[in-house]
């Protein structure tokens, strides 16, 4: 087996409104993210405007997954 740097994995809740405002950071290492960095939301049956989306962090590789919670 190789080395293999171990990925981890974090969840986020978040509103379109903190995405665009480049709110969000990285639960692992506090960088801050946004859809440039390879944001990409996962379809979803049903739904005209997805919920969901993945991105992995630009500085520690950590996978995170948004999930796009109504703003209020
Ligand atoms: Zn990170």
């Amino acid at each position: 087996m190789g080395r293999k740097k171990r990925v981890g994995f974090a969840d986020l809740q978040a509103t379109h409104a903190e995405l665009d405002r480049g709110e969000l950071r990285c639960p692992e290492c506090k960088r801050s993210v946004a859809e440039a960095d390879g944001l990409r939301f996962v379809p979803a049956l049903g739904q005209t405007e997805s919920s969901l989306a993945t991105l992995s962090c630009p500085r520690c590789r950590t996978m995170i997954s948004i999930r796009f919670i109504a703003a209020h």
